[in-house]
């Protein structure tokens, strides 16, 4: 069953629905429990979770062998942390977990064409899936994306859509397209957020079967940070956890709907400007679930930090130097550990940092970072 979260609509589990008729996202509400006895051996991908997951026939999964991505301890300012390398999935991010779990659903409901609007990761995580399910697919982008983030989404076979406008008109041409297809995005679909969940699972699997005290993620819509929060949530329930980690989202100065609702003690988003920034991956002005992703990190006792983009850059220069390439939108992770750190927000105990993209999906940005160096 689907459930909004902002009445009390219910809809059946099938394929229609993406949002509520109020307005609502949707969440998965079924019979899912974790139970550790039931994790499976076989390869190591998210899918040793799947009783945890939506369910799904065994054999049925559309998967390319994502999750279970190195979690690599560093030192970092003095301290041990613990990098979580989810750059490491398939398509280069970790939108990866999200479009396994739901393309695996779309292809179990028969629905033969999918679409989604994105410019970036999500685009060509849902792309690639789409591929994979043997799914025509089209992703809708606004006019002016630069043809270096689209090159992958067309090279997974996708129709690439260019909409005329800003990313708003663009995600509101792709919501009147889905009125007569299936609208698989990674921002609004309640299947691609039980995927983000299985991060929490192999944090705490890779440290010992014990949850770490503090994870930074970096957050644009929400749908890591809140995937972390329902992981966390569901292993505490399950009784293999007591208390759930501090889970922190990390934004950018340039667009901070997140910091902004915590500064002003709101239970949603203001809305807010957005200036250009290196970490593009995580400006959303308007992100989708920001009620229920305020709530989860607020019942963690997590909170938000926003750092610049000189800050940001430092951070991804300072990860390479130690072996570890993400992408600048990554980089606002350990960046807002720094504040973190500083303002002692940390519980005591292991942190973890999630890594969402790789740096090679930024080479021409990276390329021009370096050149604006030289002296
Ligand atoms: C999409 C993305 C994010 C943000 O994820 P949200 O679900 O929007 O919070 C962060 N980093 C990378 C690399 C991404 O592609
Ligand atoms: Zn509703």
């Amino acid at each position: 069953m689907l459930a909004c979260s902002r009445c009390p609509e219910t809809y059946l589990d099938d394929a229609r629905h993406w949002c509520c008729t109020c307005g609502g996202p949707l969440y998965y509400r079924g019979e899912v429990a974790f139970d550790r006895g039931a994790i499976t051996g076989g390869p190591p991908t998210l899918w040793r979770y799947r009783a945890a997951l939506p369910p799904l026939p065994r054999g049925q999964e559309i998967s390319l062998g994502e999750g279970f991505t190195p979690l690599v301890t560093a030192r970092w300012r003095g301290h041990e942390i613990h990098f979580k390398l989810d750059f490491l999935c398939p398509t280069g991010s970790f939108k990866d977990r999200g479009s396994t779990v739901m393309m695996s659903q779309v292809a179990r409901f028969g629905v033969g064409r999918v679409l989604e609007d994105s410019s970036g990761n999500g685009g060509a995580s849902v792309a690639a899936y789409a591929a994979r399910a043997g799914v025509a697919c089209d992703i809708y982008v606004p006019e002016g994306t630069s043809p270096g983030k689209t090159a992958q989404i067309e090279m997974y076979g996708a129709g690439l859509k260019i909409i005329p406008g800003s990313r708003e008109d663009c995600a509101a041409a792709a919501r009147a397209a889905a009125e007569t297809t299936y609208y698989a995005s990674h921002n609004w679909n309640p299947y691609f957020l039980e995927g983000t969940k299985t991060v929490a699972f192999e944090l705490w699997e890779q440290l010992g079967w014990r949850a770490p005290a503090n994870v930074v993620t970096p957050i644009g819509n929400g749908s890591l940070v809140l995937g972390a929060y329902l992981g966390f949530s569901q292993l505490k329930q399950a009784g293999v956890i007591e208390t759930l980690p501090r889970i922190f989202g990390a934004q950018t100065e340039s667009c901070a709907p997140f910091v902004q609702a915590q500064d002003q003690g709101l239970d949603h988003c203001p809305a807010v400007e957005k200036q250009p920034t290196i970490a593009e991956g995580i400006t959303i002005a308007t992100p989708t679930r920001d009620r229920e992703t305020l709530a989860g990190v607020r019942e963690s006792g997590g909170g938000f930090a926003a750092s610049s983009d000189a800050e940001i850059w430092q951070a991804v220069r300072e990860l390479a130097a130690l072996g570890i390439y993400c992408e600048p939108t990554s980089g606002a992770a350990p960046a807002a550990l720094d504040k973190l750190m500083a303002q002692g927000m940390l519980a005591d105990g292991p942190t973890a940092v999630v890594l969402s993209g790789f740096g090679l999906k930024a080479t021409a940005k990276v390329v021009e970072l370096l050149a604006g160096e030289a002296p």
